[in-house]
Parts: C-alpha cells; structure tokens; sequence
C-alpha cells in the first residue's frame, strides 16, 4: 500500500497502552499456532455472523483518541497506520455514498485498537478474540496481532490484506446503520440451523462485496493500492474461507456448517465489488434477493 502522506482517521480508540497490569504480556500469542489458537480464530471468524446473539445495548461509545503511531515496536506501528489510513478512506468514501446511494448520512463507526484484552458492549475480547464488529457499541476491534496470524497461519501475506479486513468489519458497520444485519438476526429466529446459516453467509459475502467496492475507490481514487494488494486480498479472502479452515481443522467438509462462504465465493464477490464499485442499493439487495449466491 502507498501509506506515506495519507491522512489518517480520527476514530481510532487506541487502547493499546493498556499494558502492564500483568495481563497483556502472558495472553498475547507467542508464536506456535496449535488447535486451540485456530479453534478459536474459527470461533471468531464467525465474527457479526449473529447479531442476534449479542446483547443489546445503548452503551456510549469511548471517546475517540488519535491514533498513536509512536511506540511498539515497527511492525505494529505499520499495522496501527494500515488501519488508520483505511479506516479514514472507508469514512471518506461511505461519506459520499450514503447520501448519494441511499438518502442518509453515514455514521463514521470508532475503531478500537488493543492488545491483550480489552471489553465491548458485546463482550469481552482478547488477544485472540481476532477482528469483530459489535452493533451494539457500532465499534470495530482488531488486536493486531491478527495481522501476524493471518500471515503465518493462513498464508496472507501484505499490509493490504488487513486492509481488507478492516474494510470488510467496516461493511458490517455499514450493514447495521442500513438495516441489513436487523433483518437477518431476525430471519434467523424463524429458522432452522441450516437456514439460518446460510442467512449468514449472504451477510458475510455482501461485506466482502463492500470490502470490494471499497478497494475500487482506493486503487482508482486515493492512490493508496501498490502492484499486487488486490492479490493479496484474494488470497486472504480465499484462505479464510469456511471450507478451508474447516478442512484444516478438521480434515473434511460440512457445507450447511458454512456461516462466511466458501473460500471461492468470498473470492467472488469481493472481486465484483472491487470491479464493479456499484454501491448501489439494488446491488446490496442482491445478497438477500438471490436464490444462491
Ligand atoms: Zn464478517
């Protein structure tokens, strides 16, 4: 990514600095990814699967404070700008589109940065908690430790694929202030697992799509993409694919299980968003309108 000069957000709640009380040092993930460490990434990356689940609440959101881009050591600090950066792009673009695609102004969501443990209205979530969207705070929390899972883990490599996910937890921001979220969870008590699931699926896929369109502003308009990013988007989107982390978790696997998509389809249509950079809400209503995605 071309981050050098490019401004970043301001709703970053840093709470990184929250270390030190004994915890942050022994939680954080040393290295060595066991079956525990992916069952629980598995866990969360059924992240804003099922709002229904969270409580509900009108908990105030922190105050935002500025990004911190000093200390920690550099890869942090790179990861702390990827984030920033592509957090203030998705803003500046979503800015535009909501009046514009859907006669409303977007509410700009805070993001919150943390190590170790940290709690949401939703939760508590640590280090290994990985990437999530809460609705009820509408704040998005990444521990950046993700970053060095996905990339030894997963095999995603390159600072755009966490720009990928942020963009990606962004569309489920996006979800929640359109309604889109409402009506799933809702769907979802009416139904059986199998169903419910694949509720899920179409909401995970249309914040890929949003993950997408949002990439098709930032390589034609902000100059932020470098040769190669959207490749390692797809590569990201492809290795955390339902079907792949079930296969290396458990060897087989089991379709109606699915709550993300499959590594094919997350590939899919966050390409056609990236194509298309139709933000429309003809487009979005698709997800929910198809009979198979
Ligand atoms: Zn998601």
């Amino acid at each position: 990514m071309k981050l050098q000069g490019k401004e970043g957000s301001r709703n970053i709640d840093d709470r990184r600095g929250n270390r030190g009380r004994g915890m942050s040092g022994r939680t954080k993930t040393a290295g060595g990814f066991g079956l525990g460490t992916l069952i629980i990434v598995i866990i969360v990356l059924l992240m804003g699967g099922d709002p229904s689940e969270l409580l509900e609440s009108s908990g105030g959101a922190a105050a935002p404070a500025p990004a911190q881009t000093t200390g920690g050591v550099v890869e942090e600090t790179t990861n702390a700008q990827i984030v920033s950066v592509t957090l203030r792009d998705t803003e500046k673009l979503w800015g535009q589109k909501f009046p514009q695609e859907f006669g409303r102004n977007y509410q700009e969501p805070t993001l919150v940065l943390f190590d170790g443990q940290t709690s949401s209205a939703c939760g508590f979530a640590s280090a290994a908690t990985g990437p999530f969207y809460c609705p009820a705070d509408k704040q998005v929390y990444i521990d950046l430790s993700f970053a060095d899972l996905l990339r030894r883990r997963f095999g995603a490599p390159g600072d755009f694929a966490l720009a990928y996910v942020v963009a990606h937890e962004v569309g489920h921001h996006i979800q929640n202030q359109l309604g889109y979220s409402q009506q799933v969870s809702q769907a979802r008590r009416r139904m059986r697992e199998k169903d419910a699931n694949a509720m899920s699926v179409r909401l995970e896929l249309q914040a890929d799509y949003l993950a997408g369109v949002w990439a098709h502003y930032a390589d034609r308009y902000s100059d932020l993409l470098s040769d190669g990013d959207i490749e390692e988007a797809i590569q990201a989107a492809s290795a955390i694919g339902d079907d792949k982390i079930q296969k290396q978790s458990q060897g087989y696997v089991v379709p109606d299980s699915f709550t993300h998509g499959t590594s094919a389809q997350r590939v899919r249509y966050f390409t056609a968003g990236y194509r298309s950079g139709d933000a429309s809400k003809k487009s979005l209503d698709y997800f929910f309108q198809a009979r198979e995605l």
